[in-house]
């Protein structure tokens, strides 16, 4: 018997304090308590996206606060610039099209980074975009942005700045009110530590104005309403009040451990998992490697998914591998949320196990060792990400 050991990119493991949450009777959502939930939800992720401004939840996934953000930024027929370095990027683009916005992608290639300056360029060839958008984490291919030079060029334009936080928020250095982001999404089951059926939005005060410079083909996901009624830490419709409940469960904890220091932990975790891979004789997949999950390259003799079938069957650890022309080729290890130090090990020796039992050659203990030799020098050199 192994236990199950959830380290895939979303979702997430919940911690058992979260979960009990959960299990507790389901009271009505229009009292003082709900609207109290509400009020501490909203404090909680403002301070998670370092911004003073408006955050309102919703229930639906990740996608649903991406499409959200995405039409009330810019009207049908406007032009948009689209950075696209994985899947998530693929799906602003397709999401824009869906809503007969014209998206010129900026595109890099799997493993790599859209760059400043590539960015920079695209906006000098379209003066008429009115928005930029960018995946922060690229969990399809664990590449991260530069958000912070990104928002500097956007807020030189009067495009506003959509942002994908979906697997970074909670887990990796994010500014919203200093990096100048007008639109931030994301969702409920990475890095905040709760199941999924929750996204977020949060709004600039550019953003509103953007919003409100035409009407946005949005009912249920018409985020003025929802902007009104959560002013007075209300929803417009049934919101779902037991995941929010949990959630204020999940923030406290980041409340209290301090953000830096829950970005600091994540870098770690990356540091140790990336020498561990390493070690391993196994390769970075992400040239611009981001802190919530390490994406590795599957060595080409070896089959992708036959590793991941095996650690899960064999040992319990369920990690995840890659999407669409990646599947096979690539492995995704999560450290993002209550994944800590030692769930982490034990993903890398089950991985030594399974590697082992394929035929790769590598001594028993070598990815385990290099993970806490990484652990405890960037526990010395405190403070530095990698
Ligand atoms: N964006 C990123 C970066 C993600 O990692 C994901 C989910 O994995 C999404 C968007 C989509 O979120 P959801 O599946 O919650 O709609």
């Amino acid at each position: 018997m192994f236990k199950y050991r959830l380290l895939t990119p979303g979702p997430t493991p919940v911690p058992e304090d979260t979960l009990l949450e959960l299990a507790r009777p389901v009271p009505h959502h229009r009292t003082a308590e709900a609207r109290q939930i509400l009020a501490d939800v909203v404090e909680g992720l403002r301070y998670v996206f370092q911004t003073r401004g408006d955050v309102i939840p919703l229930t639906c996934s990740g996608t649903g606060a991406m499409e959200a953000a995405l039409i009330h930024a810019v009207p049908r027929g406007a032009k948009a610039l689209c950075l696209v370095a994985g899947k998530f990027g693929e799906r602003w683009h397709q999401i824009w099209r869906t809503y007969g916005v014209e998206s010129v992608a900026i595109t890099a290639p799997p493993g790599q980074v859209v760059t400043p300056a590539m960015v920079e360029t695209a906006l000098r060839q379209h003066p008429d975009a009115q928005a930029v958008c960018v995946v922060h984490c690229e969990t399809s291919t664990g590449v991260k942005h530069d958000l912070k030079a990104l928002g500097e060029l956007v807020a030189q334009t009067d495009a506003v700045l959509l942002v994908d936080a979906v697997s970074s928020a909670g887990a990796m250095e994010l500014r919203m009110d200093d990096w100048h982001i007008d639109f931030l999404a994301t969702g409920s089951q990475k890095a905040l530590m709760l199941p999924p059926g929750l996204a977020f939005v949060a709004v600039s005060d550019k953003g509103w104005r953007a919003a409100q410079r035409h009407q946005p083909p949005a009912f249920y996901f018409d985020l003025k309403k929802a902007r009104d009624k959560i002013r007075e830490h209300d929803t417009p419709f049934t919101p779902a009040h037991t995941l929010l409940r949990a959630l204020r469960r999940s923030l406290e904890k980041i409340r209290t451990e301090g953000i830096e220091a829950v970005w600091w932990r994540h870098a770690r975790l990356a540091h140790a998992c990336r020498a561990a891979v390493q070690a391993l004789g196994l390769e970075l997949f992400a040239t611009v490697p981001a802190e919530s999950l390490t994406a590795v390259r599957v060595p080409a003799q070896l089959d992708g998914q036959e590793i991941l079938r095996r650690l899960e069957k064999d040992y319990g650890i369920k990690l995840a591998g890659g999407q669409d022309q990646l599947k096979g080729k690539i492995l995704r290890i999560a450290h993002m949320g209550y994944i800590d130090f030692f769930d982490l090990l034990a993903a890398i020796a089950a991985l030594e196990l399974v590697l082992r039992d394929l035929g790769f050659d590598v001594p028993a203990g070598r990815g385990v060792a290099a993970a806490q030799r990484a652990f405890a020098e960037f526990h010395c050199s405190s403070g530095s990400s990698n």
